[in-house]
């Protein structure tokens, strides 16, 4: 299998575009957008399918999340027992589809005082239960000392005991990159930094106003069917926008394990192992947010949050302090009187009056499934994602990929044809302009790769590497950097 993109495919599909009539133009490239691709590509290879992102494939909330592949035992919480073991049944899938990018993950939840042993003891149970033959891994009860034992640096005061359980952890910005891969390769036209305006139906086809974002350049494309997977930025009525923030730490856990801490406000605190494993991902915050959806950065007081849980979990953490940190939005259904934390996951796909079909909501872990739905309202032909590999990665093909371009599956040979002053790191810059459309520092630094959030201090030296592969001048390489550091910044 050969890299879906060359340096001439964002060219090349902008003009199919502006030329060609799409059977349907898929608005958005996050996991939902890039999944109906996919989907829909692989069940009608003569369908003719477009897809425009606004900015960089997966930098929505697609990008910025917890990055697991998860039933979500909080959801046990709500008695929200349909979407935990739908998503424990895509879990599976996803595990089979991608084993290059979708790894399992074993989880500590320490309990303090007696409640939570009983509370949470059950739960896990019917988690189990609810994943059916197909479970990564069952759970197990641990005394206070063999909680102790697997992670010494624990609150002690208070600790009952503890429990493990087993989900998953991707990379989820290049499980995306992937989805539209394949889509690539079935034929579908797919363009990064392309903003869809407004639309108007004329004779049974819609004429969408598009904006080639790096040049300005607007023009119209026609298609019959318009699919809005423009998650946070979908303006059907009816959505409900929560934010949520992660921070990146030096490693506070001692194993290979994440933590699961549920706090006093229902809410589920992880700390998850990152990067090479010398960094804790820790999040999520709930926070309605009223601003743009551009507009999407941590506050303060989201920060101060976190970091009062990580001192109170790890006492000895006081002196660690964060590198970097992310926010996106949740796009949910609303409802009234529910909570941040308690507004459901569950998804919806509908038709609005001028025939346009939205889907939204529902979680990363289910995109596979809400994917399967919504291309099943445009196609009878049979939905072929659950069991085709995802990038041609299957377990045979991966045992000949190196473990430090494990993700990068069967394309790694490919990385590794290109070389340079950094090594590997030259190699994964060249592959990401030549084959995943980068254009710009923020798409290799947070999309291609995490090096962004990962190693904030190395920005300027990426920047310039990158400014000197892409013959920048000296201004625009500065202003890259600029931007790049402003996307992982920490609030003053
Ligand atoms: C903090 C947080 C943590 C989460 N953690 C998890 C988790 O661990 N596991 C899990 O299963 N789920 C998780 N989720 C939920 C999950 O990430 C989302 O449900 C999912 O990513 C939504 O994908 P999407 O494609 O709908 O939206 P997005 O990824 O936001 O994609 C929408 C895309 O549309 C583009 N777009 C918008 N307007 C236009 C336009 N006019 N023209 C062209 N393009 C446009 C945007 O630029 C964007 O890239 C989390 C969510 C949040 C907020």
């Amino acid at each position: 299998l050969k890299p879906a993109f060359t340096r001439n495919s964002r060219r090349e599909c902008l003009a199919r575009l502006q030329h060609e009539t799409f059977d349907v133009l898929i608005l958005g490239g996050g996991i939902n957008g890039a999944g109906v691709a996919r989907d829909l590509a692989l069940r009608d290879p003569a369908m003719k399918i477009g897809l425009v992102e606004q900015r960089h494939f997966s930098s929505g909330t697609s990008g910025k999340n917890s990055q697991l592949i998860h039933g979500g035992l909080r959801y046990l919480k709500n008695l929200e027992i349909g979407l935990v073991r739908e998503s424990l049944h895509e879990r599976a899938t996803l595990l089979e589809i991608a084993p290059h990018l979708v790894k399992p993950l074993r989880f500590l939840i320490p309990m303090y005082g007696w409640f939570p042993r009983f509370y949470y003891g059950s739960g896990l149970y019917l988690y189990d239960a609810l994943a059916g033959g197909r479970n990564v891994g069952s759970h197990r009860g641990l005394s206070r000392s063999e909680a102790l034992d697997l992670e010494p640096g624990l609150a002690r005061e208070g600790l009952t005991s503890a429990a493990v359980f087993y989900d998953c952890l991707i990379h989820s910005a290049r499980f995306v990159l992937e989805n539209l891969f394949d889509a690539a390769r079935a034929g579908a036209a797919i363009v990064n930094y392309c903003r869809a305006g407004e639309h108007k139906r004329l004779n049974g086809a819609y004429e969408v106003d598009l904006t080639d974002v790096l040049s300005g350049r607007r023009f119209v494309c026609r298609a019959r069917k318009l699919i809005d997977a423009t998650g946070p930025w979908s303006r059907a009525a009816g959505l409900r926008l929560v934010r949520g923030s992660h921070v990146i730490l030096p490693r506070l856990t001692s194993g290979g394990h994440a933590i699961a801490y549920f706090e006093e406000g229902g809410r589920i605190i992880f700390v998850i192992p990152w990067g090479n494993g010398d960094l804790s991902l820790v999040g999520t915050t709930d926070v309605d947010h009223d601003a743009s959806a551009d507009d999407v950065s941590v506050s303060r007081t989201e920060v101060d949050y976190l970091m009062s849980i990580v001192r109170r979990l790890f006492p000895q953490s006081s002196g660690v302090e964060p590198v970097s940190a992310y926010s996106s939005l949740r796009p949910l259904l609303k409802s009234t009187d529910a909570s941040p934390t308690k507004t459901s996951r569950e998804h919806r796909i509908w038709e609005s009056p001028g025939g346009v079909l939205h889907i939204a909501g529902g979680k990363y872990t289910t995109y596979r499934a809400m994917s399967e739905e919504a291309a099943g309202r445009l196609s009878t032909r049979a939905c072929l994602t659950r069991h085709t590999p995802l990038g041609g990665n299957t377990p045979e093909a991966l045992a000949e990929v190196p473990a430090e371009l494990e993700e990068y599956g069967v394309l790694a040979k490919y990385v590794r044809q290109y070389s340079g002053e950094n090594g590997l790191r030259s190699a994964k810059l060249a592959f990401a302009v030549e084959h995943e459309m980068v254009e710009c520092l923020p798409d290799l630094l947070f999309i291609s790769t995490y090096w962004g959030y990962e190693t904030p201090q190395c920005i300027p030296a990426i920047g310039e590497e990158l400014g000197r592969y892409l013959n920048w001048d000296r201004d625009r390489t500065a202003e890259e950097i600029r931007l790049s550091r402003r996307i992982c910044a920490l609030p003053e």
